[in-house]
Order: structure tokens, then C-alpha cells, then sequence
């Protein structure tokens, strides 16, 4: 028997921040604060079940912009071993979501616990979406300027992860930089991942590894300047690089 989600609207303004908690209908709702709600006005709001029968408060807040003190610019290469892997060196592991878990999710599948797996999956999405957070804020708090590269299909034919588990962590991390940088009033921007894996990032010369093959070596040197390479960061840089090189003729410094 499958039953409906509950789903719980509150109209604008009927919910608060009071007490370090959720203030609605005379009661308080204790949630998980990730954001600093008692920065913000509550709009329109709303309770929302999910499949694990667990509740979230889902709110519209009023937000003034907030310019960034950030300075700079990072790139961000997305990937399969690392989420992300940022110019500046700066790697998020997608393993870390999973660690522990495997064993006892590999339990939960065998013997057909259902309310089980649903129960772990649940925790390793908590996991995922609270370090995106904490990687996309530091980002936002430390650089004026984000660039973050598509993801080529020559990397996903290299995986046997699903997907749409990859998919998820990619477009969760789009999602949150896109609005915070909006938030802090600094650039965010998608560009496209064209030879930001053979390119040497020190000169510029095509000398990183070629191909499907080329993907599997995480380090190399580039013949041309002698500069060692991680694969990753190094594609980050590239990206980074490209979209500033192709947004200095047309566009200055934004102003806020
Ligand atoms: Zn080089």
C-alpha cells in the first residue's frame, strides 16, 4: 500500500524564527539550521514529508544582498572520484558520503530491507547535501568570481557509478553556488570543458594525457615546461583561466 507525502502549506508570515526555533500555530518545530534562518524574514513556507517519514521545513525568505568580501576567482572541475576539484587545490570526495555505509547498505539490499535501504540512501543524501553546502560557502565566502565547467561524456563513459547519483551531487552544487553567489552579489558562471584535460595549465601547450586512457592517470608532467600536474586541479585551472580570457574583451569588473 503506498500513501501520499504530507505536505503542510503555511501562508506567509504565519511561520517565525522565535527561540533558535520554528514558530508556527502557537508551537515550536525544532529544525536543522544550515542556513542562519534567524538572518531572514519568513515568506510563504511549508511541511514537507519525505519517503522516510521524516519532516522539513521548506521556506521563502526575503534576502538583501549581501556583497562578498571574496576576492578573485576559483574554477571547479566536476568529477567521478572527487565531486569537485577547485583550482586552488581544494577537492571534495564523493567516497566520504559513502564511507560505512557500503557494508551495511550491502546488508540492507541482501536481505531485502526496503524501509532499511530507503533509511541509508536518505543518510548518505543528508551527507552529500550538507558538505556541498559547507564546500559552495567557503567558495562564495573566499572568491569574487565562480567557474564551473560541464562535465564531459568521455568522463561519464569511464564510470560504472549510476549516473544520476553523480548527476545529483553535480546539480545540487550548481544549484547552491548559482544562489549564493547571487546572494553575495558575485559572478557565477558555467563554462564549457573543451581540452581543460590535456591543456598545461603553466603553458598552455597541449601535452596532458589523450583519451579514454588519458582519464586514468590522476598525475602527469608536461613535456613541454616540466610542470607536474594533478590531472583535476589542473582542469579546474583551465576552466578558470578560459572563462576569464573570453570575459575580459566584452566585460569588466561587475559592479555592486
Ligand atoms: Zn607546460
Amino acid at each position: 500500500m503506498r500513501r501520499s507525502l504530507g505536505w503542510i502549506p503555511v501562508n506567509t508570515s504565519a511561520a517565525k524564527w522565535k527561540n533558535g526555533q520554528v514558530f508556527h500555530n502557537g508551537r515550536y518545530f525544532k529544525v536543522w539550521d544550515s542556513f542562519g534562518l534567524s538572518n531572514y524574514k519568513f515568506r510563504s513556507a511549508s511541511f514537507n514529508e519525505d519517503a522516510r517519514g521524516r519532516w522539513y521545513f521548506n521556506v521563502v525568505v526575503d534576502a538583501e544582498v549581501k556583497p562578498s568580501v571574496g576576492q578573485g576567482a576559483v574554477g571547479i572541475d566536476l568529477g567521478l572520484k572527487d565531486v569537485a576539484t577547485c583550482s586552488d587545490g581544494e577537492k571534495l570526495e564523493n567516497g566520504r558520503f559513502y564511507r560505512g555505509m557500503e557494508d551495511k547498505l550491502a546488508i540492507a539490499q541482501r536481505s531485502r530491507n526496503k524501509k532499511r535501504t530507503r533509511a541509508i540512501h536518505a543518510k548518505i543524501a543528508n551527507r552529500r547535501k550538507d558538505a556541498l553546502h559547507k564546500f559552495s560557502r567557503r567558495l562564495v565566502d573566499q572568491y569574487g568570481e565562480i567557474v564551473v565547467g560541464d562535465v564531459s561524456s568521455q568522463k561519464l563513459a569511464k564510470t560504472k557509478m549510476a549516473k544520476s547519483v553523480l548527476d545529483a551531487g553535480w546539480g545540487q552544487l550548481k544549484t547552491m553556488l548559482d544562489y549564493k553567489c547571487a546572494h553575495a552579489g558575485i559572478v557565477f558562471k558555467e563554462a564549457r570543458e573543451s581540452y581543460t584535460t590535456r591543456n598545461c595549465s603553466a603553458c598552455g601547450s597541449l601535452s596532458g594525457p589523450q583519451g579514454v586512457n588519458g582519464l586514468r592517470l590522476r598525475d602527469w608532467e608536461c613535456v613541454t615546461c616540466g610542470a607536474r600536474h594533478d590531472r583535476d586541479v589542473n582542469a579546474a585551472r583551465n576552466i578558470l583561466s578560459l572563462a576569464l580570457g573570453h570575459e575580459r574583451p566584452e566585460v569588466g569588473i561587475p559592479v555592486l
